[in-house]
């Protein structure tokens, strides 16, 4: 069966995600308790300072050895990015594209815009960043949202996602045809860790563990010498349950997963939050959850979406000869990893109802 984490457990969890922009008074509970600073004895590095804010629709926690005040830069950061690149946001780059079909998107927002648009091209499409119509359609998340649309209405909507179609012209200015529109959900989270990281690291921080929703960035060791020990989420569980741990250092992590968003429609299907652009459904591959590890978070996080809409197969397939450090999680309760990631990263199955194979 799957472990709990306990308050101040060893290791790390991965933190769960809370979908849709209003925050419940039960979230609220939990953000302001959690948004106090916590001091930490650490064993000889020093204290850490723990804080946690809600940013990019999730929970977002620095716990780090260094100045308290660097936690703010780090919240300014996320947020400064959440307002260029939300789809949602009026008056986000991203926002002001999609109701108009041109505009010229700030260098940030251009430089993952790019990287998106590369990574859709070399995974043919498993990851692609112009689903907006369909992800607009779909509502998975949004209150209120219990039933999958009409496959007219996603047939319908089909042509108008290809990522091909978006124009960046030189400059910043990107085009897209009528009805068309982006969506950086899959690669934002990723991108902002890279820039929370690189900033800590630039203001002296050695030793960090900053979790932006389930995205992951590692800085160092523990002060005691140890590796962060990184939880694989329990699929069918609650956000503290996990199946498997992964020690890490100086790396970035993604996961994409089935729990993170979803609705169960009154038949009892469960219909999560990663579209297949092949299908405009809900990728069906059997997979629970696919996990990257990487140098930069941006890759963790559009690789983890990618792979988990290529299957344990086609994925497993596609890191080995691009060399990402992948790990699939089937809906059979297998484990797969690629030869790098076991290789690499310590890995420990803690539930004994899974299997690596
Ligand atoms: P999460 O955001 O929950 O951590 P992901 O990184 O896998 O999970 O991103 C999923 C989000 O990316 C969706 O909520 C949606 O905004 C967007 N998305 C959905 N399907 C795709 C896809 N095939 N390629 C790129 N982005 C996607
Ligand atoms: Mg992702």
């Amino acid at each position: 069966m799957a472990k709990k984490a306990a308050f101040f457990n060893p290791f790390y969890r991965v933190c769960s995600r809370v979908s849709g922009f209003k925050l419940s008074m039960r979230k609220l509970t939990a953000l302001l308790a959690a948004c106090a600073f916590v001091f930490l004895a650490g064993c000889s590095g020093g204290t850490a300072a723990s804080h946690t804010t809600f940013v990019m629709d999730t929970f977002f926690t620095q716990t780090y050895y260094g100045d308290p005040g660097l936690a703010g830069e780090g919240d300014k950061i996320v947020s400064d990015i959440e307002n260029k690149m939300s789809r949602t946001r009026e008056g986000s780059d991203i926002y002001n594209l999609n109701e108009s079909g041109i505009y010229e998107v700030s260098e940030e927002t251009l430089y993952v815009l790019k990287t998106a648009l590369d990574i859709a091209a070399e995974t043919r499409g498993a990851f692609n960043p112009a689903l907006a119509p369909l992800i607009e359609l779909w509502g998975i998340g949004e209150e209120g949202t219990d039933a999958p649309p009409r496959q007219s209405e996603i047939e319908a909507l089909l042509p108008l996602t290809d990522y091909r179609d978006a124009d960046v012209w030189e400059g910043g200015t990107v085009v897209l045809p009528p009805g068309a529109g982006l969506d950086l959900g899959g690669i934002a989270k990723g991108y902002a860790l890279d820039r929370v990281a690189e900033n800590l690291r630039a203001k002296g921080v050695i030793s960090a563990l900053i979790d932006l929703g389930g995205s992951i960035a590692v800085i160092g060791k523990k002060p005691d010498g140890t590796a962060y020990r990184i939880g694989v989420r329990d699929p069918m569980g609650s956000a503290s349950e996990y199946i498997a741990t992964v020690e890490l250092a100086d790396a970035f992590t993604s996961t994409s997963g089935i729990y993170e968003r979803y609705f169960i429609a009154d038949d009892g299907v469960r219909y999560h939050h990663i579209l297949d652009s092949a299908t405009g459904r809900p990728a069906e591959r059997g997979l629970f959850s696919c996990m990257i590890v990487s140098d930069q978070g941006i890759l963790s996080d559009a690789y983890s979406t990618a792979l988990f809409v290529m299957g344990a197969e086609a994925g497993l397939h596609y890191a080995e000869k691009n060399g990402i450090d992948a790990l699939f999680v089937t809906e059979d309760k297998k484990i797969m990893m690629t030869d790098g990631f076991a290789e690499k990263y310590s890995f420990e199955l803690t539930a004994d109802d899974y299997e690596v194979i």
